[in-house]
């Protein structure tokens, strides 16, 4: 073999080891969506992972749909399985407090202490960190956009309820959910319904047959272009 052949081989070996999967990426990547063209919605489970969760992400992955679960810290390090399997399967993982106290209500350092033990418990189940916070309630102040500052993360609520922890009927549920989907909406549900994992099938099936590409909250507010202490979406009375 010539020097010339043996150079040229030692091209193509090498450009066949750069193209080759490498062992680091082996998570799988979510392909981005462009919700500039098409018609996106977010669904939003908060509270979890509820024990329904394994079902619920059965069902999102049969339908080949994205969610974002607002977890709390508590039930992260009760069912960390569900947790790790949401960040593998392309879902969002948003911060939603360690045990739901009304944060307008509570100290500074109770707050920072509720956010920091869910991002540690959540590394720790999934080995990613929340870049989110939907504050227990929605609601939030002054003092929690500065702690949310802190933490570097947006704060995000909902553009519409399905108000299932309210109804705990599947048919209500659905009609609800249905009634409030709108183009880049993000619905507020809870995976510690029953009613609503089992309405999860139907309601999922009825938005793709509307168009609707269901995302991650991350994919919705790209063109928000927020930063960490804002709130989305801003709710009335709110200056900042
Ligand atoms: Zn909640």
């Amino acid at each position: 073999m010539s020097r010339h052949q043996i150079s040229l081989l030692a091209i193509a070996v090498a450009a066949v080891t750069a193209l080759a999967p490498s062992p680091a990426s082996a998570q799988p990547k979510k392909a981005p969506v462009d919700c500039e063209q098409v018609k996106c919605i977010a669904l939003t489970f908060d509270d979890g992972p509820g024990q329904y969760a394994g079902t619920l992400l059965d069902t999102l992955k049969k339908y080949n749909a994205k969610a974002t679960f607002f977890l709390e810290g508590q039930y992260v390090k009760s069912r960390p399985a569900f947790v790790k399997r949401m960040a593998a399967e392309g879902h969002e993982l948003g911060n939603h407090s360690y045990s739901h106290p009304d944060f307008t209500k509570s100290e500074a350092g109770k707050i920072r202490s509720e956010i920091q033990k869910t991002q540690d418990a959540v590394k720790q189940a999934a080995g990613v960190e929340p870049k989110l916070l939907r504050p227990p309630y929605g609601l939030a102040d002054l003092q929690v956009s500065d702690i949310a500052t802190a933490f570097g993360m947006p704060m995000i609520l909902w553009t519409g309820g399905s108000h299932d922890w309210d109804t705990k009927n599947v048919e209500a549920i659905k009609k609800k959910t249905l009634e409030v989907a709108q183009r880049d909406g993000i619905i507020l549900m809870h995976d510690w319904v029953k009613q609503t994992v089992d309405a999860m099938p139907s309601i999922v099936k009825t938005l793709q047959s509307k168009g609707y590409t269901l995302v991650t909250v991350s994919d919705i507010v790209k063109r928000q272009n927020l930063q960490p202490g804002d709130i989305f979406p801003v709710p009335e009375g709110w200056e900042r």
